[in-house]
């Protein structure tokens, strides 16, 4: 077995891409945005990175892209995966939380097997102790060229969720984000 010396380490790098923009808000209820609500918590996500992980928190600032300029500019980075983070919108009360495949990724089963950690980490929470997970035809996990999934967080249409996400859950969300940032490799 030959041992790699730590010049051989790649960096895996990771590109976190925070849907909507300052134009396309994402849901909005009550005056709460998913824009915003999400602005914290991937701005927290993306600090305390202790192993050989390069994060990148695309567009911060929220330009508005369409989705091809988003895609292109996450191609350019060369990320060894893409997470797209947004919160759900549905009838279904709080504590929903999900994860969307696609299957005409191009690296969809790395794509599953990234995404089953990221469940295993997010819910030591208990708050999200069930992440459900779908395959659908969303067009920015098609694509990118690398293994990408979406994360939806907390449902907008459920107070109690948007609360969360603002106050304790953001805290505890992250730390179990970046735990699984730390475990990639
Ligand atoms: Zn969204």
């Amino acid at each position: 077995m030959v041992k790699a010396s730590d010049d051989d380490v790649k960096t895996f790098t990771v590109v976190i891409d925070r849907g909507h923009d300052d134009v396309d808000r994402g849901a909005i209820v009550e005056d709460e945005s998913e824009f915003e609500i999400l602005y914290a918590l991937v701005a927290e996500i993306t600090g305390e990175l202790t192993s050989d992980v390069n994060v990148i928190y695309h567009n911060p600032t929220g330009v508005h892209l369409s989705i091809e300029e988003r895609a292109a500019q996450i191609n350019a980075l060369k990320p060894d995966l893409v997470i797209s983070i947004h919160m759900g919108f549905s009838n279904n009360g709080p504590r929903q939380a999900a994860i969307v495949l696609n299957d005409k990724n191009m690296e969809f089963a790395k794509s599953k097997e990234h995404a089953s950690s990221l469940i295993t980490h997010l819910t030591k929470d208990a708050y999200f102790s069930t992440i459900r997970t779908e395959v659908n035809g969303t067009a920015l996990l098609e694509k990118v060229n690398a293994p990408a999934f979406m994360l939806e967080i907390g449902n907008m249409n459920a107070a109690r969720d948007r609360y969360y996400l603002q106050t304790n859950g953001s805290k505890r969300v992250s730390i179990n984000f970046t735990t699984f940032l730390n475990d990639l490799n």
